[in-house]
């Protein structure tokens, strides 16, 4: 059968979706595959349908255990071939499924990477690139199968860059050293520039033909507000929705409760939920809300995952987010039905402070870099005053349109004021400090704050200190407006140094004038910090 039948005639499906097609077809002509598409987008027919194509059987990596079984009896309704290996299936259970595979009895096959790894022995010695493990008898049953398609969900796991790094997916490197010839597909949701490029690097994945399907949510409206006062804002923007079903999420296990108590004192249908309840009490909320008997769900990031209900129609965080990946897909919750629906980020400086110092890994500094950098991108969302969509969709490497009319900053008013000076100041520090450092230490120099590596040299300086009229945080965001206007670069890598750019002479020269731009205040919407 050709793909599209088996999509109408196994699937039940009338059409494909985003990339699918062009996707399938890169891997039926035995490609290697990238594939980069939302939660949702239909990432699991793109190695489904090939499988089916395919003569051999089609093995599966996903991380996720309870999503892995719902999968395979979803195939299995449709009357797909299809089981899973993980470490809770006895050695019998396992041989038995193998044999089958052997038979050709099996299209596709479901292994949980621990289940690799277990046979590998020690995990520390994954990290090591030329760890050449012996096959276990468990590898050795998988390579004497006639693998048609090996597919990796959840992709970015392999990555340090991403957020969600598991070390056993390291060993998935081994497999395709094992398996040159066999085509690899790789697929995630969630991947920034640099985990794309990491995941094909690591996988070897030989001239991939790569796909990023758009992340754009067109009918979800994001919007930010101050942190202040937030139990009463919130109160204001639920009015607007009083018949609606919500998810309002929360960093703390004691906060969800604690306002969905306060909720439920002002006549709102709100339960909490949260992984320290009991697992009957969490699967009974999960349960209500699902049926709709109740309308608001106030939960920490535990609950959501694999959760499909269509018409959520607003997504609160009561908290920053860890990073952008989480806040979108998140906020990806929201009007899966394709109705208008609203992502609602309650904003303060506290939290950047509180999820910096979270993102510290204990003897592992290069990890830690990488979690503080994009605690800080998530907070830069949250300061934008250009559009929060091109913002999202940028940081997944699409390109979009200037302003997209649906986010607060799209519907805001903006008033311009003059920033010559204040981007002097920056710049000549940047010139000053021969262009070797970052927003860190610029800052600290235009403060005339002394660090332990600020040297004397930098101190004895006419720039140093000339900037100490504002706050640090102030200059971040300069900064950050400075290199959105292009007079400011900040070079590629893991320590970003600030750079100056062919638009920054003018500047220093005082031949040109540097506009800033702020939204105009609006009772909805107060800027978080002063003026400069
Ligand atoms: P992802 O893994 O990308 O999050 P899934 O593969 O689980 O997404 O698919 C999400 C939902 O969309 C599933 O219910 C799936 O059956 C459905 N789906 C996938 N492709 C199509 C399609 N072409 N037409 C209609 N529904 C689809
Ligand atoms: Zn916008």
């Amino acid at each position: 059968m050709k793909p599209f039948e088996i999509l109408q005639k196994q699937f039940g499906y009338a059409s494909f979706r985003l990339d699918q097609e062009a996707i399938i077809d890169s891997v039926i002509t035995k490609r290697d595959t990238f594939a980069l598409m939302p939660t949702g987008g239909g990432k699991s027919l793109c190695y489904q349908i090939p499988a089916l194509c395919f003569e051999g059987v089609t093995i599966v990596i996903s991380p996720l255990i309870a999503l892995m079984k719902d999968q395979v009896d979803a195939l299995r309704l449709n009357g797909v071939a299809a089981a899973y290996l993980n470490s809770t299936q006895s050695y019998r259970e396992q041989a038995d499924i193998i044999d089958q595979a052997r038979l050709g009895k099996m299209k596709l096959l479901y292994v949980a990477p621990e289940k690799i790894l277990r046979d590998v022995g020690d995990r520390d010695k994954l990290c090591h690139e030329n760890f050449n493990p012996t096959l276990s008898p468990f590898l050795q049953s998988i390579l004497s199968l006639k693998v048609s398609l090996v597919a990796i969900d959840e992709a970015h796991c392999i990555s340090h860059w991403g957020h969600d790094f598991r070390p056993e997916y390291l060993m998935l490197a081994h497999i395709r050293r094992l398996m040159p010839q066999t085509p690899f597909i790789a697929l995630t949701a969630t991947a920034d520039r640099v985990t794309q490029k990491d995941i094909v690097e690591k996988l070897d994945l030989k001239d991939p033909n790569i796909f990023i399907s758009s992340f754009n949510r067109a009918n979800i409206r994001y919007t930010v507000q101050p942190k202040r006062s937030g139990l009463e804002n919130l109160l204001h923007f639920l009015k607007k929705h009083q018949e609606d079903s919500g998810i309002i999420y929360c960093f703390s296990r004691a906060a969800t409760e604690k306002l969905a108590h306060d909720l439920k004192t002002h006549g709102y249908s709100a339960l909490a939920y949260h992984a320290g309840m009991d697992k009957s009490v969490r699967a009974q909320h999960q349960d209500l809300f699902l049926r709709d008997q109740v309308k608001i769900m106030v939960a920490t990031i535990a609950f959501g995952m694999g959760i499909d209900k269509s018409n959520v129609r607003y997504v609160v965080h009561m908290d920053l987010p860890k990073n952008i990946e989480s806040y979108y897909q998140e906020t990806g919750r929201a009007g899966r039905d394709g109705l208008n629906s609203e992502a609602l980020l309650f904003f303060g400086l506290q939290d950047v402070a509180k999820l910096k110092r979270f993102a510290v890994i204990e003897n592992n500094p290069e990890q830690t870099e990488i979690a503080v950098r994009k605690v800080e991108q998530m907070a830069r969302y949250a300061e934008l005053n250009s559009c929060r969509r091109k913002y999202l969709l940028n940081y997944f490497d699409e390109k979009t349109i200037e302003h997209c009319g649906n986010c607060d900053t799209c519907s805001s008013t903006f008033e311009f004021y003059d920033g010559t000076v204040v981007a002097q100041k920056v710049l000549s520090a940047v010139s000053r400090l021969q262009e070797r450092f970052g927003n860190a230490y610029v800052i600290d120099f235009l403060r005339g704050t002394t660090n332990e590596k600020m040297t004397d040299e930098h101190k004895a300086m006419k720039t140093y200190g000339i900037g100490a009229d504002l706050t640090k945080h102030e200059w971040n965001k300069i900064i950050h407006e400075l290199i959105d206007l292009g007079f400011l670069r900040k070079a590629e890598g893991l320590y970003p140094v600030l750079k100056l750019s062919e638009k920054s002479e003018a500047v220093l020269r005082n031949e040109t004038k540097v506009t800033f731009t702020r939204l105009k205040l609006t009772a909805d919407y107060q800027q978080t910090s002063g003026d400069y």
